[in-house]
C-alpha cells in the first residue's frame, strides 16, 4: 500500500519505518528540512534501538522516503498518518495546532479520496474536529480514523511490530478494512485489532496512560511512606506484585515519571475533565505527586550537607526520562539539575545517549563528560536519576578512588543497600532504610 506520514518524530518515524519493513511504500513528510535532508542522507534522526538497521533496509529497498513538502504526501499515500505534536497547552489542555493545522491543509489540496489517520495523542472528539477542518475546505470524500500508538520509547520498534493490541476508532467500515489490511501482518501471533468507535479509541490511549502514571505515582507514595515507618519498599513492592490483579510492572518506586507521554497526556484528560463538568480527582492528586517527586532527592542532599551546597560538586549520572532513549523531555534529572544550580552546586553529568540535547538545553551551565567514570572525578557525591544498564554495576573501587567522597545519592534504587554501604558508600535511595 502506499503511505504517507506526516510528522517524523519518535513516533512518525518509526511508525514509516515499520509499515516500509512489511512491504509498504511509504513517504514521510516531515516540517524540519534539516531533519529530512538527514534522514535523506540516510542518518536516523532519534536514537531508538534496531531503528537504524530497518532504516537502512527500507531505504535501500526504496520503500521509504523523505520529503518536506505536505502536497507530495497527499499524492503519494492511499492512507495518511498524522503522528504530529500535541503538546502541553497553558491551560493543561492538548495543543491540537498542529493537528488541526495540517487537516486543514490536506482539505485544501486533496484530490481523491484518502483515510486520515490520527495516530497523535489527541482528546476525545478531535476525530470529529478534523473532519470538520477537512470538511470545511472540500467535497472530496474522505474518512478519519482514530489509531492511537501505544509503543514505548526504547521499546518502539519491537512494540510497534509486535503490538499488545491495536485500536482502531473508526466508523466507515471501508476505512476501518483498509486499517485492518495494513495491519495483519503485525498481528500474526494473535494479538486483537480492537475495532471502535473515535471517541472511546481516543479515551483509550488517554486512560492508559493515566492509569500507568496512576500506578507510578502510587507507589512513589508508598516508597515515600515506607522512610517514614522504616518499611522497604522493595519488599512492599515483591509482595504486592506477586498478586496477578497487581502485576509485577510498573511498581519501581523512583524520582517521578517524565517524558514526552506521561506528564501531559495526564494533564490533558484532567483538562478533558473539567472541559466536560466532570474533575477528575484521582489525576489532580497524580500530578501534584509527581511534581514533588521528581526533585524528591534535593531535600535528602539538602539535609546530608546541612542545607549548604554553595561550592560542591555533583556527578550526575543519566539524564534522559528514562533508559533506552535520547529523549529528556520533562526528565526528572533536569529538574534536579535545576535545583542544585540554584543552591550554587556545580554538575558534572554523563549519559550514554542524552547528552546533546541536553547540552542544547543548557550550554554551560553544566559540565560534560564523555564517560560514568570521568564524571564522579573529585566529586562530593553521586546522583543517579535514570536507570541505564551500564550504572548498575559500577566499579565501586574506582568511585572510591575518583570521588572526593563515597557518597551516592539514588533515585533509581539500583543497588543493594548492604552491597554498597560494605564498599565503604553512604548511600541514600527511595522508600528504603535511610541512610544515617
Ligand atoms: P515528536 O515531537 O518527536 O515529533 C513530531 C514531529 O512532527 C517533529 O519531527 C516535527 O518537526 C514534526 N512536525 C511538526 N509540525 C509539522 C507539520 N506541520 N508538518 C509536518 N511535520 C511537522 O513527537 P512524538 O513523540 O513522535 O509524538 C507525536 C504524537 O504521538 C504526540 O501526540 C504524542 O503524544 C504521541 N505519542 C508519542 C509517543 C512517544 O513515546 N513519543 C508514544 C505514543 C504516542
Amino acid at each position: 500500500m502506499k503511505i504517507s506520514v506526516i510528522g517524523t518524530g519518535y513516533v512518525g518515524l518509526v511508525t514509516g519505518t515499520c509499515l516500509a519493513e512489511t512491504g509498504n511504500e511509504v513517504l514521510c513528510i516531515d516540517i524540519d528540512a534539516n531533519k529530512v535532508k538527514q534522514m535523506q542522507q540516510g542518518e536516523v534522526p532519534i536514537y531508538e534501538p534496531y531503528l537504524d538497521v530497518l532504516f537502512e533496509r527500507n531505504i535501500k529497498a526504496s520503500r521509504l522516503k523523505f520529503s518536506t513538502s505536505l502536497l507530495e504526501g497527499l499524492e503519494h499515500g492511499e492512507i495518511i498518518f498524522l503522528a504530529l505534536p500535541t503538546p502541553e497547552d497553558e491551560d493543561g489542555s492538548a495543543d491540537l495546532s498542529y493537528v488541526l493545522g495540517v487537516a486543514k491543509e490536506i482539505g485544501k489540496h486533496i484530490k481523491n479520496y484518502k483515510v486520515i489517520v490520527d495516530k497523535s495523542t489527541v482528546p476525545v472528539g478531535t476525530s470529529d474536529r478534523v473532519k470538520a477542518a477537512i470538511e470545511k475546505e472540500t467535497d472530496i470524500d474522505f474518512d478519519v480514523v482514530s489509531n492511537p500508538e501505544f509503543l514505548r520509547e526504547g521499546f518502539a520498534v519491537d512494540d510497534f511490530l509486535k503490538p499488545e493490541r491495536i485500536v482502531i476508532g473508526s466508523s466507515s467500515e471501508k476505512a476501518t478494512k483498509l486499517m485492518q489490511k495494513l495491519y495483519k501482518p503485525f498481528v500474526r501471533s494473535g494479538n486483537p485489532i480492537l475495532i471502535m468507535d473515535e471517541r472511546s479509541a481516543e479515551l483509550t490511549k488517554y486512560a492508559a496512560n493515566s492509569f500507568l502514571a496512576t500506578k507510578i505515582t502510587f507507589m512513589n507514595e508508598v516508597a515515600n511512606f515506607c522512610e517514614k515507618v522504616g518499611a522497604d519498599v522493595d519488599m512492599v513492592r515483591i509482595g504486592m506484585g506477586s498478586d496477578s490483579r497487581i502485576g509485577k510492572r510498573f511498581l519501581f518506586p523512583g524520582i517521578g515519571y517524565g517524558g514526552s507521554c506521561f506528564p501531559k497526556d495526564v494533564k490533558a484528560l484532567h483538562k478533558s475533565g473539567k472541559d466536560n463538568n466532570y474533575d477528575f480527582e484521582i489525576l489532580n492528586s497524580v500530578i501534584k505527586v509527581n511534581s514533588a517527586q521528581k526533585t524528591i532527592l534535593i531535600p535528602k542532599i539538602l539535609s546530608y550537607y546541612n542545607t549548604d551546597l554553595k561550592g560542591k560538586t555533583f556527578g550526575v549520572w543519566g539524564l534522559a526520562f528514562k533508559p533506552e532513549t535520547d529523549d529528556i523531555r520533562e526528565a526528572p534529572a533536569l529538574y534536579i539539575i535545576e535545583e542544585l544550580l540554584k543552591h550554587g552546586a556545580n554538575i558534572n553529568v554523563f549519559d550514554p545517549e542524552a547528552m546533546p540535547n541536553v547540552e542544547k538545553k543548557l550550554g554551560d551551565k553544566i559540565n560534560y563528560t564523555s564517560n560514568m567514570y570521568d564524571t564522579i572525578k573529585d566529586v562530593d557525591a553521586l546522583i543517579i536519576c535514570t536507570e541505564w544498564s551500564i550504572f548498575r554495576t559500577p566499579k565501586f573501587n574506582l568511585l572510591k578512588e575518583r570521588m572526593k567522597a563515597p557518597v551516592i545519592f539514588d533515585g533509581r534504587n539500583l543497588y543493594d543497600i548492604k552491597e554498597v554501604e560494605n564498599e565503604g558508600f553512604h548511600y541514600t535511595s527511595i522508600g528504603r532504610k535511610v541512610a544515617t
